[in-house]
Order: C-alpha cells, then sequence, then structure tokens
C-alpha cells in the first residue's frame, strides 16, 4: 500500500470520512485522496513523493503561489512577536484600510477566521438592520455552511449528490426563499410577490461552487435594483472572487455596487483570514456600536493578518493581474484546442486567476446546465491527469484556480499531458 493510502486509512478510523473537509475525500471523483506533504510555488509532493502542478491553489488562497517567500517572512516575524493577544493591533487596521481602499463599496470593514464567518454574520447583520428575517440565496451557490445558507448550496455538497444538510430545521430552512441561478423574470416575480419581507440577498456573482458560471449582466443589475427598490440588503459573497478576478473583484468588473461584501481566500494569503463589510451605516449595526453581536477569540489574528498583508502586498505588483490572467488563459485556451483536436466534447472559460471546465458542448448558464455536464468524462480526464502529475480540484462542480508562479512552462506542460488524456478518451 502507498503511504498515501495508509495515511488515509489511518485517517478514516479518527477523523469523520478521513478528512477536515469533504471535498478532499475524493468521494465524487473516486479513489483515494493524496496527502500533501509540502508545496512551493505551482507544485506540490505527496506524502509518496509524488509532484504535481497544482490547479486548486489551497482552494483560491494561493494565488501568488505555494509558500510565497514574502508570506512565509510576514507569518514568521509575525510569530516572533507573539501569536495572539485578544486586543487590537496596528495591522488590523493596515488590512482593514487596504480592503476599503481596493474595494469602494467598503466603507468599513470587519476581520473574521473564515468565510463562513463572513457570510453567516453579514446575513445576521442585514436581518438586524431591516428587521426582516427571509433571505434569498441562488441554487448551486455555496456560502460556506451557516445553517441558514445550506439549503440548495453547491462544491461539497453537490459533490456529494445532496444540495442540502442534515441537522438544518425546517423552521430555519424555512427563512432562506432559494431561487434559479441567472434566471431574472423569477427574481422580478419573487420580489414582487414578496420584495417588502427581504432582509437580504446574497449571491456569488460569478458562481464558482457549481463549477463556474457568469451569470448576464442583466442578472446581476436587477438584483441592485430590485434590492434597492425594496429596501433589501445586497451581499456579493465575493469570498473566491475577491482579488482573484481582478483587484476589484466581479463588482469592479461589472460595475455594481452591493451593500455588503464577504471576502476570504486570497485576503490570508493561505492563513485563516475572512472579512464582511460596507455601508457604513450598515456596518455601524455590529456590536460594539450596534445591537448586532459578531465576535471572535482569534478574529485579526497578527500572524493571518501578516500573511494577508503580504498577499494583498504581492497582487499590487505592476502587471501581476495581466500575468495571471495570460497564464490562465493559456490554459483554457490549451485544453480547449487539445479537446477539439481529439474530438472530444470540451469547453472552458476563465476571469482573472480562476478558471472552469466542463464536458459539454456550451458554457453552462444555469445549475441545470452544469449538472447535464458528462460527469464520467471528468472524473476519467481528473485521474489520468493526476497520475500524470496535473493536480485538478477532485470534483466536476468547482472552479479551479491558476497562481502567478505558474510558468508558461508549467501550462505547457499541462497542455501537453491534457492533449494525451484527450487521444485516449477520444471516440
Ligand atoms: N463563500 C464562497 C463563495 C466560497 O467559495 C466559500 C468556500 O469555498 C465560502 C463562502 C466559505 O468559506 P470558508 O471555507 O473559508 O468557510
Amino acid at each position: 500500500m502507498s503511504r498515501n493510502e495508509t495515511l488515509f486509512s489511518r485517517a478514516q478510523a479518527v477523523i469523520p470520512g478521513g478528512v477536515n473537509s469533504p471535498v478532499r475525500a475524493f468521494g465524487s471523483v473516486g479513489g483515494f485522496p493524496r496527502f500533501i506533504a509540502r508545496a512551493e510555488g505551482a507544485r506540490m509532493w505527496d506524502a509518496d513523493g509524488a509532484a504535481y502542478i497544482d490547479y486548486v491553489g489551497s482552494w483560491g488562497p494561493a494565488i501568488a503561489g505555494h509558500a510565497h517567500p514574502a508570506i512565509v517572512e510576514a507569518v514568521r516575524e509575525a510569530a516572533l512577536k507573539g501569536l495572539s493577544f485578544g486586543a487590537p493591533t496596528e495591522v488590523e487596521v493596515e488590512i482593514a484600510e487596504q480592503l476599503c481602499a481596493h474595494l469602494p463599496s467598503l466603507d468599513m470593514v470587519r476581520l473574521v477566521s473564515s468565510g463562513t464567518e463572513a457570510t453567516m454574520s453579514a446575513i445576521r447583520l442585514a436581518r438586524g438592520y431591516t428587521g426582516r428575517d427571509t433571505i434569498i440565496k441562488f441554487e448551486g451557490c455555496y456560502h460556506g455552511h451557516a445553517d441558514c445558507l445550506l439549503v440548495k448550496a453547491g462544491s461539497g455538497l453537490l459533490t456529494f449528490g445532496n444540495p442540502s444538510s442534515g441537522g438544518v430545521p425546517d423552521d430555519f430552512a424555512k427563512h432562506t426563499l432559494v431561487l434559479d441561478y441567472n434566471n431574472p423574470e423569477q427574481l422580478e416575480e419573487t420580489f414582487r410577490a414578496k420584495g417588502d419581507s427581504i432582509a437580504a440577498v446574497i449571491v456569488e456573482p460569478f458562481a464558482g461552487n457549481m463549477n463556474l458560471i457568469r451569470p448576464s449582466d442583466r442578472f446581476l443589475h436587477l438584483l441592485r435594483q430590485l434590492c434597492t427598490a425594496h429596501g433589501a440588503v445586497l451581499i456579493f459573497d465575493e469570498v473566491m472572487t475577491g482579488f482573484r478576478v481582478g483587484p476589484r473583484g466581479v463588482q469592479g468588473l461589472v460595475g455594481i455596487t452591493p451593500d455588503l461584501t464577504t471576502l476570504g481566500k486570497v485576503i490570508g494569503g493561505g492563513m485563516p483570514v475572512g472579512a464582511f463589510g460596507g455601508r457604513r451605516d450598515i456596518m455601524e449595526k455590529i456590536a460594539p456600536l450596534g445591537s448586532v453581536y459578531q465576535a471572535g477569540t482569534l478574529s485579526g489574528s497578527p500572524v493571518a493578518v501578516a500573511a494577508g498583508l503580504a498577499s494583498l502586498k504581492l497582487i499590487q505588483a505592476p502587471g501581476f493581474y495581466e500575468g495571471l490572467e495570460a497564464r490562465t488563459v493559456q490554459l483554457v485556451e490549451g485544453l480547449q484546442v487539445a479537446a477539439k483536436r481529439h474530438g472530444v466534447t470540451f469547453c472552458a472559460q476563465s476571469f482573472g486567476g480562476m478558471f472552469g471546465l466542463y464536458f459539454a458542448e456550451t458554457l453552462p448558464q444555469s445549475f441545470a446546465d452544469v449538472m447535464a455536464s458528462d460527469r464520467n468524462r471528468f472524473n476519467q480526464f481528473f485521474h489520468a491527469m493526476l497520475d500524470a502529475g496535473h493536480y485538478f480540484a477532485p470534483s466536476a462542480f468547482e472552479a479551479g484556480f491558476v497562481s502567478a508562479a505558474h510558468t508558461e512552462a508549467d501550462i505547457a506542460a499541462t497542455v501537453a499531458a491534457a492533449d494525451r488524456v484527450f487521444a485516449g478518451m477520444a471516440g
């Protein structure tokens, strides 16, 4: 038995499913997960010493590549000064100022330790601010694992074939209306019927947890108009897209100002940092200023924030996003050309350093389109690429990520491997 398999069997005895987050278990693609021993730049090495060019990037945070020396040094320096104090620090002010400067929709921001905490707190805040209970989310969007958001969600829930979770009381779920993603007509109808009871709409403005879907501009603009007209809080969940599709998130690309934004992943540079922020009049409702309670023993951890600040500094280097985007485009175009050469039904798209691959004729526009793509073919592709040393997300429902450490030669090697894999899948 390989060391990966031995570790997996040890893990399964003491950790449910052998993992601390469900998608890691390879449940959707089959086989055993690779236990990662170390990672550097664009590469990871598993417990058996096999090397992979990595397109998961810790599910998004590793935008500068793994173990970037500037981030590691920042963490080391911060750790030497003390791991946490439970009192405010200067670095928290710095990162808050930077986040507000990058995203014009943020007047104020509060730090938390995960994307889940960010969305959960933003929903509570929106409810406290409006005095209303109902929220709208969209099928296939994943916003972390807070009870009210685990209704028809994406990511790991889709991987396991069950879009909703056990343990969520009907009494909680009934306050969450689930609509179709990218369906403007249904959205209008719902607001017409229930607009005055809706506290918030939370949306992944480009959805990255049911593979990758860019909704129509009409859908996103309509969200803004309807929330404004009915006094509902519009929450853009940019935990994945923030600083990933570009320096101002999706909001910067599409020119829409949400009332609240949730962030995570890149802003922690690989350490646990999340954030939610937005309009001052809403944010001032949070304790200690207002009545909406929110707190955290390790919120704003100086070590995690040091990693986040170093990550934010790296992405501000001239040409950072241009280079990242060029590599990502090289990947998706290369894969499409290779698939076409071998007659494999396949398409792909990317935004900034984020991409989606689909074994389907056309780019998906909805959750139903994603569910209709060929999952068996994806699984075949995934395993053949993994065996060849290219680590893609172990599920057909996840977006992929390129980092600034990926070189043209890395991408070319992945495309060449995919060409051989598609040749084997042809026919
Ligand atoms: N929101 C979105 C859009 C996400 O993609 C995720 C995680 O993948 C979350 C929220 C939850 O973040 P975390 O896993 O840090 O709790």
